[in-house]
Order: structure tokens, then C-alpha cells, then sequence
């Protein structure tokens, strides 16, 4: 009996953990890796075709992305999960697959040219399509037995509709283990979707972590923000455009939308239009919308239903799928609301919309989500003056705003909190689903704080769980010599790039300096950069 830590170990995303017991294999998660990637993931050490089932703690796609690819590659067994999450997730895999297929085309009409390697995408829409049949659905607090031996329970884990904690109680002979997993837990008292359950008594649990080391602060009023960037926008008679993440994010908003408009908190703008542009965040939007699912809103939500107020849907609610719809859009010189995908601005339609909008002054882009380095919404929040999109330079010239505040994960305390809440002292906690240093770190707070046993596995680490040790040590599959030089090579190049903010605040800062100060600022900033071009000119 034991687990296996494939993904999201010392890392955020491609969630993915393989459980053995009773002789059946079988994965909690099964996420995609996105963005910069600092550790290889080891293989599955189990043929796809060889799992049994997989259950599946909520859509996200670094949960649950690489799904199709298990299907491609001979997996046919059950995928566990709560109903809306299946929905939410059916919609996401279909998208990804999508532009997957997309990319491969991208590239083979690339290769084709240069005469390089052919593509094959990890997954087509037809895997995807495979994939959303094997869906097993549950509800919170019921007990399915998966195998002889091997039952799961699904807690509510307050992180996005339907999303989960699952409880695996595994039996062998007199054997009997516990282990918890927690999914990607929320942020308390967000609107539709009820906080984290707290958690049952469990022998092992696997925890997240990926705001291990910071606090949300006081809890900001979304409703004042958002009213206040509103009136200040349409005043100028500008369009608010906002980059969000189409499944989760856009419903919150649109829930606050119609808050601000019940409330009537914008007197002269009453009738402001909303417009979500992206077929995924429409579907997703729908599934939010759809009666059958209304077992997974919190109690303000079910109270509106009661009243018959559909908690994200007003009046002036424009849904558009079509690439028509979004064009006719930029037509429209009405103060309006632009809902679009991608959060990040990197794909998607917020890109046609970004072009059409970022250059007048009296628009406003608000950012509610995370922006990851690199991405051109994160050049936009550090302030650059012009982008380029679709080969045209833009000028910045929109107000940007970010909504403070705003995550979907729970945070440093409300982790330690959940974890307090266990009526007795786990065995031993698992800390994954976090950056770096964040999965020691967090480990660390945990042990301190609670005196829980804690371990920050690597992928590849095994743990005994009926002997309550790591699997014979030798056999604990760490990094590659050649990889952990690339991991430190990473982290230090990761130094330097904070360093180069800092450079960048400092000058940034040096603003009203004297001249004679600015150029001993200028001089020392050259010597150091012809130290350094000179260095790797000699390489
Ligand atoms: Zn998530």
C-alpha cells in the first residue's frame, strides 16, 4: 500500500498522484504542467492502459488536463468526480484539446516548411470526447466503494464549483489507511460557492500549498472596488475590459455585476451592458446557471434561487459566441463592460479587445487573476508603455487596474487553519501544489505550528503507508544529476531576474534625484552591464 508523488511536487501545477492498493492502481489527479516548469516529473511507473481509476478533485486544468492523453494512450477505467465538476470539466477538455490540435497544426505547417519532425499533439478532441465518458459522478459526503478494499469520499473544498477534497480509505486484510487529499482549497467567503468543508480524521493527508508563505490581508470589499472603477470609467465615458479566467472568475464577476446593479450603486450608469466574450467562459457560464447544480452553492446563492433571482445573470447580460457577436462589439461606442478570455492575455479574444481598447485614455483594464511572469498581462500591470499585438504596436494608454485581493486559494493561515481543524494528528502531512521553497517553507510553518510530522515530496518519492516510511531509500527515484544542474541553474537565473526588478524599482524610484546623482546611478548600471556582456562575449 502505498503512494507514489508523480506531479505538483515542489511545484504548482500538473497535480497528479499515484495510490496503490488492494493490487489497483489508481491516480488522484492528472493535471497539465503549465507555465515554467523547475523540476521533471518521473513517469507514471504504471501503464495508462494498467490504472484503474482516477479520481479527479475539480476541473482546472492543471488538474485534470492531461486526462485525455491517459485516454490516448489505453486508459479505460472510471474517472471519479463530483457532477459539476464532470460538467465544468467536459467544457475545459474539449477547449484544451482544441488548442492542442490547433498548435499541432501550427507547428506541422512549420515543419512542413523547414523540413523538420512531424507534431503529434498529446490529445485530440476525440480523446477528450472519450475522456468526458468515463465521468463517475458523486456528491459531497457519500461513500463509494471504487474497488473492494478502496472507497472515497468527496468534501467540499470551497476552490471552484464542485471542487474536492477526497477522503481514500484503503484496506488490506487488517490493514486499514486513511489518506486525504485536499485539492486546491479556496479563499474563504467568495461569492456562489461555499467556504472548504473542515476536514475528517485522516492517517496521512496531501495538502496544497501554493499560498504557503503569504496572507491575503483584510478581507477587501470586491462590490466598493469594482463600483468605484465603474463609475470612474464610465464617467469618462470609457469601456472597462477585463481579462478573466473563463471558468470560476467570470461567474464571481458577473455575480458582483448584477450585486452592483440590484444595489443600484452606479446612479446615471444603471443600465451598463456586460458582455462575456468567450465561447468557454459562455458554456461555463451556462453550467453555472443550470438548476441541476444548484447542490453546490452556498446559502446566500440557494436563498436568491428560493427568491428566483439567477445569482450571475441581469438584464443587460450580453452573451456572445460567435466571432461576428465579438467583432460587433468594437462597433458599439456605448460604456460597456468586455468580459474575455484568456486571463493572461495570451491567447483568446481579450487580444482583439486589448488592440481596440488599450489605446484611449479613458478605458480602463482591470485585472482580477494572477499574471505570471512573462505574460503580456503582467507586462501590462508593470507598466509598459507599448505592446504588440497582431504584429501593431499599441499604445498603452488605458488606465490598468488589478482587483486587490482577489484569489481563488486559501491562504498561509487559513491552510494551517483547515489542517488544525482535524479532530487528531495525522501521521504524517504531505506538503505539494506549491512553488519551490513554498512546499518546504509551508512544511516547516505546519511542524511549527501544529507539530505535525511533515514532508515535502519530490516526484518520484514513494511512502510506505501500512510501514509509515519512505519506500526502501534507494529505490526513492530523485532528480538526475543533469536535471538538478538545469533545477539550479533555473533558480539562480530566478535570482537574477529578481534582481532586475529590484533594479528597475530603484530607478524607477530615482525619479527627482539630482542629475549629478542620476548619472553616478547611470554610470554604476553601465561598468556592471559591460562587466557582464564582456564575461559571456568570452564564452
Ligand atoms: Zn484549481
Amino acid at each position: 500500500m502505498k503512494l507514489t508523488f508523480i506531479g505538483a511536487a515542489h511545484e504548482v501545477t500538473g497535480s497528479c498522484t499515484l495510490v496503490q492498493a488492494c493490487g489497483k492502481s489508481l491516480l488522484v489527479d492528472c493535471g497539465m504542467e503549465q507555465g515554467a516548469d523547475i523540476y521533471e516529473n518521473c513517469e507514471i511507473p504504471v501503464s495508462p492502459a494498467a490504472i484503474d481509476a482516477i479520481c479527479l478533485t475539480h476541473a482546472h486544468i492543471d488538474h485534470s488536463g492531461m486526462l485525455p492523453a491517459m485516454v490516448a494512450k489505453g486508459f479505460r477505467g472510471p474517472i471519479y468526480c463530483t457532477e459539476a465538476t464532470a460538467r465544468l470539466c467536459g467544457i475545459m477538455l474539449q477547449d484544451s484539446a482544441h488548442i492542442q490540435e490547433q498548435e499541432a497544426e501550427w507547428r506541422n505547417r512549420k515543419a512542413l516548411r523547414s523540413g523538420g519532425e512531424p507534431y503529434t499533439p498529446p490529445y485530440t478532441v476525440a480523446d477528450a470526447m472519450e475522456t468526458t465518458k468515463l465521468f463517475r459522478t458523486t456528491g459531497y459526503g457519500r461513500t463509494l466503494e471504487l474497488f473492494p478494499g478502496v472507497s472515497a469520499r468527496f468534501a467540499d473544498a470551497g476552490h471552484l464549483l464542485g471542487s474536492a477534497s477526497i477522503l481514500l480509505t484503503l484496506t488490506e486484510g487488517e490493514q486499514t489507511r486513511t489518506v486525504l487529499f485536499s485539492g486546491d482549497l479556496g479563499n474563504l467567503a467568495r461569492p456562489l460557492i461555499r467556504d472548504p468543508q473542515k476536514p475528517e480524521r485522516a492517517d496521512y493527508v496531501v495538502v496544497e500549498s501554493t499560498y504557503g508563505d503569504r496572507v491575503h490581508g483584510e478581507r477587501p470589499d470586491y462590490v466598493t472596488q469594482l463600483t468605484r472603477i465603474l463609475r470612474e470609467t464610465f464617467s469618462a465615458g470609457g469601456n472597462l475590459v477585463i481579462p478573466s479566467f473563463a471558468i470560476g472568475r467570470t461567474q464571481e464577476l458577473l455575480y458582483l455585476f448584477r450585486v452592483i446593479k440590484e444595489q443600484k450603486l452606479l446612479p446615471g450608469f444603471e443600465h451598463f451592458a456586460v458582455y462575456v466574450d468567450s465561447p468557454l467562459a459562455v458554456e461555463a457560464t451556462k453550467i453555472y446557471s443550470d438548476t441541476s447544480l444548484y447542490d453546490y452553492y452556498d446559502d446566500e446563492t440557494l436563498e436568491l434561487l428560493r427568491k428566483g433571482i439567477d445569482p450571475i445573470t441581469f438584464p443587460d447580460l450580453r452573451l456572445s459566441v460567435t466571432s461576428d457577436d465579438s467583432r460587433a462589439i468594437n462597433f458599439n461606442t456605448e460604456p460597456k463592460v468586455i468580459l474575455s478570455a484568456s486571463g493572461m492575455c495570451e491567447a483568446g479574444r481579450i487580444r482583439h479587445h486589448l488592440k481596440h481598447n488599450l489605446w484611449r485614455e479613458n478605458n480602463t483594464v482591470l485585472f482580477v487573476g494572477y499574471q505570471s511572469e512573462g505574460t503580456l498581462g503582467r507586462k501590462l500591470i508593470d507598466g509598459e508603455k507599448t505592446v504588440k499585438l497582431f504584429g501593431e504596436t499599441i499604445q498603452v494608454k488605458a488606465h490598468i487596474e488589478s482587483l486587490a485581493g482577489i484569489s481563488g486559494h486559501a491562504d498561509r493561515d487559513m491552510l494551517v487553519e483547515w489542517l488544525g481543524a482535524l479532530p487528531e494528528a495525522p501521521k504524517r502531512v504531505f506538503i505539494n501544489h506549491g512553488e519551490d521553497v513554498v512546499c518546504d517553507s509551508f512544511a516547516q510553518t505546519v511542524t511549527n505550528k501544529l507539530g505535525y510530522l511533515t514532508a515535502a515530496p519530490f516526484s518520484g518519492d514513494e511512502f510506505d503507508l501500512i510501514a509509515g516510511e519512505w519506500a526502501a531509500r534507494g529505490r526513492v527515484i530523485r532528480l538526475t544529476k543533469e536535471s538538478e544542474g538545469r533545477r539550479r541553474a533555473n533558480a539562480a537565473m530566478d535570482r537574477l531576474t529578481v534582481a532586475y526588478q529590484r533594479l528597475k524599482t530603484a530607478i524607477d524610484m530615482s525619479r527627482g534625484l539630482t542629475n549629478k546623482e542620476l548619472a553616478k546611478f547611470a554610470d554604476q548600471i553601465n561598468d556592471l552591464c559591460d562587466k557582464y556582456i564582456r564575461k559571456s562575449d568570452g564564452k
